[in-house]
């Protein structure tokens, strides 16, 4: 079977980028994508996201990023990146979700989707985290009789009009949430740790140095935290409102336990709430790579240059971009360029399997 010198597995931010770099080095690869439709996780986004709601979407190499508009993110991004595909001639098959990646003894990888499978020299895992949504787990969850949505399954603000919501989290999204729903419903907010909110401005530097904070874990192998969970939360003018009506004043620790019509907190006292939104992150979606045995002892995968490089330490063959501290849309960008570097590098010293 031909044997490619590079699989691409996800066409995000990071995989396009990635894709995009290998083209220019002139190395024969394929880049694998699970959606029917171009766009990665943004696609999938609720469609009260609007271009000016985001955090900002970052442009791809040699392209212009999506304007600031009142469109949808959903319908923005998929179209620039649709757009982008075309335009450079990406060499992406869709749809095909790879389930698992093999190492074979003539040090071939074999990435396998279904009976379907690629023979390559080296793999670049750009599948990010939207497939792998994290929901702690609290007792009496399953007698909850009201509905819980958990930031994937978002239903967009109106949903929530009128009702009593209790929102779960310390991230952007939960600010996010609570800044479309307070305005409408009653909130209530819960958070594990006590937020911490910036009050400069996110400059370049403050972004850099919230980036190298995520470096530091990924250098020592253990399982990064999203960039956005350490920048800090700040307020935006959509958030105001929802700041005037007390919604981010009023946040409790973590209830105890969950009752078929509400929660109950830590000092004993019930919380009657009709639904529970779980802004409680996500995960890297990595299962499909456990057979090359990547993860350190401390549970995350280590990567090369303390962290700021692309490179698995576990094996040189294997490129991760949009993980860790290339989580974010520029990140993923630059990250891109290193991987098809990494590629580059792997391939020149490979050992060539005796005849
Ligand atoms: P994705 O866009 O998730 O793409 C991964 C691709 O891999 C998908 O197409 C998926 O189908 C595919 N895939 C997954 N698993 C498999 C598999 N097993 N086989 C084959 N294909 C697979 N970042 C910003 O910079 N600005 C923002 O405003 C911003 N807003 C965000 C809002 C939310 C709600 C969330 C959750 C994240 C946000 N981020 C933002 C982070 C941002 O989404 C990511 O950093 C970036 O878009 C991720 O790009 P990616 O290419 O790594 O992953």
């Amino acid at each position: 079977m031909d044997i490619l010198d590079s699989v691409v597995i996800g066409a995000g931010q990071a995989g396009l980028s990635a894709s995009y770099h290998l083209t220019r080095l002139g190395i024969r690869h394929v880049v694998l994508d699970a959606d029917d439709r171009p766009g990665g996780a943004w696609q999938h986004r609720w469609d009260a996201l609007t271009m000016r709601d985001v955090h900002g979407v970052a442009e791809l190499p040699d392209d212009a990023a999506p304007p600031r508009d009142d469109e949808r993110a959903n319908v923005a991004v998929p179209a620039t990146f649709a757009a982008y595909e075309r335009a450079h001639g990406l060499p992406v098959v869709r749809p095909v979700r790879v389930d698992r990646a093999t190492d074979d003894d003539d040090g071939i990888l074999v990435v396998h989707a279904g009976d379907r499978e690629w023979r390559t020299r080296t793999i670049v895992n750009a599948t990010g985290t939207w497939t792998h949504p994290f929901l702690p787990h609290y007792p009496g969850m399953e007698t909850f009789l009201g509905d819980q949505f958990h930031t994937v399954d978002y239903p967009g603000p109106e949903y929530f009009r009128g009702k009593r919501v209790l929102v779960v989290g310390g991230g952007a999204s939960a600010v996010q949430f609570l800044g479309a729903i307070a305005p409408i419903a009653e909130t209530v907010w819960a958070t594990r740790r006590e937020p911490v909110w910036r009050t400069d401005d996110f400059t370049p530097e403050a972004g850099a140095a919230a980036v190298a904070l995520v470096e530091q874990r990924v250098a020592q192998g253990l399982p990064p935290e999203s960039v956005v969970s350490v920048t800090g939360l700040m307020l935006r003018e959509q958030e105001r409102e929802a700041e005037r009506l007390g919604a981010y004043a009023d946040r409790r620790p973590m209830f105890e336990r969950i009752e078929p019509d509400g929660v109950r907190w830590a000092d004993g006292t019930f919380e009657r709430v009709d639904v529970i939104l779980w802004a409680t992150g996500f995960r890297p979606a990595i299962a499909h790579l456990a057979p090359l045995h990547l993860r350190s002892a401390a549970g995350g995968i280590q990567l090369d240059r303390n962290g700021r490089g692309t490179t698995a330490v576990a094996d040189p063959r294997i490129q991760l971009v949009g993980y860790g501290p290339s989580a974010s849309t520029i990140g993923a960008n630059r990250a891109g360029r290193a991987a098809a570097k990494g590629v580059q590098r792997s391939l020149a010293t490979r050992t060539v399997p005796a005849p």
